[in-house]
């Protein structure tokens, strides 16, 4: 695996706590959508640090973009990473992962979890094969929800927003649930793309068992 030492170019606010980062792209520096790295800041404390982000552009791209949710509430890599500016460097290894595209299908994210769907998804707009892919994200809040508009234009119907922590018309509000699926879901013999924190991976993988998807159609990444 190599390292490569790559510039912020410009980093900007998508939500409250969640930041995107322009960087430069090493020459010949490739990766499937879907796919992260390990990424350390190239800081004296900090260089030892890695931690798994998605590369969310596109790879014809070039510059290489991270969206990033920054947790305040402890001295991790993040909280530095919220500290970060243009001009300061990080080192990224070769992409590795395993969430990748694998046919028409059904996306379901929790939070940040929706990165690597980011990429896979503006890929297959790139490349006008969006089809009858659907994505269902879910959140605490609607002040949560990344890259709203983009994922609107880009499916339009087939995007669907659930809040667990908030009550707002239009939007389905409680945590994903069988009869939830099944309202969204016309064909679930369908590839399934999970991917958010470990309770709600569990959560939907019983009820996608229950709901006869096959543990082999499911692609899925532990946030
Ligand atoms: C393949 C993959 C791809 C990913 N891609 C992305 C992405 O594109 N964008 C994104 O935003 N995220 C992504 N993630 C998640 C991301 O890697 C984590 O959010 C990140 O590693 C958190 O780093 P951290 O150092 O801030 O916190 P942590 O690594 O969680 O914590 C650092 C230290 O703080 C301790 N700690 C944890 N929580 C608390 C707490 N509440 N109070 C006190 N101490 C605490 C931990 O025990 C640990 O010692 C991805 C994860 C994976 C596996």
């Amino acid at each position: 695996m190599s390292d490569y030492k790559v510039k912020i170019l410009e980093i900007t606010n998508v939500t409250h706590d969640v930041r995107i980062l322009k960087l430069e792209k090493p020459k010949g520096f490739s990766f499937t959508p879907g796919q992260a790295a390990d990424v350390a800041i190239n800081k004296p404390d900090y260089v030892e640090q890695k931690r798994p982000f998605t590369f969310t552009g596109l790879n014809d791209w070039d510059y290489l973009e991270f969206i990033i949710k920054i947790y305040n509430d402890h001295n991790g890599v993040t909280k530095e990473i919220g500290n970060l500016k243009a001009g300061d460097e990080l080192i990224i290894s070769d992409p590795w992962g395993s969430i990748q595209y694998k046919g028409e299908g059904i996306f379901i994210a929790g939070g940040a979890g929706v990165t690597p769907f980011i990429a896979i998804i503006r890929n297959l707009n790139s490349e006008n094969k969006i089809g009858n892919n659907k994505l269902i994200f879910g959140n605490k809040m609607e002040s949560d929800i990344i890259l709203k508009d983009e994922f609107e234009k880009m499916l339009n119907k087939n995007f669907r927003n659930i809040l667990s922590d908030e009550k707002v018309e239009g939007y389905a509000n409680g945590f994903i649930t069988e009869e939830f699926l099944k309202s969204f879901v016309d064909d679930f013999n369908k590839t399934f793309y999970i991917c958010g924190p470990p309770s709600m991976m569990e959560a939907l993988e019983k009820q996608l068992a229950n709901l006869k998807v096959d543990a082999s159609a499911i692609v899925k990444e532990e946030f």
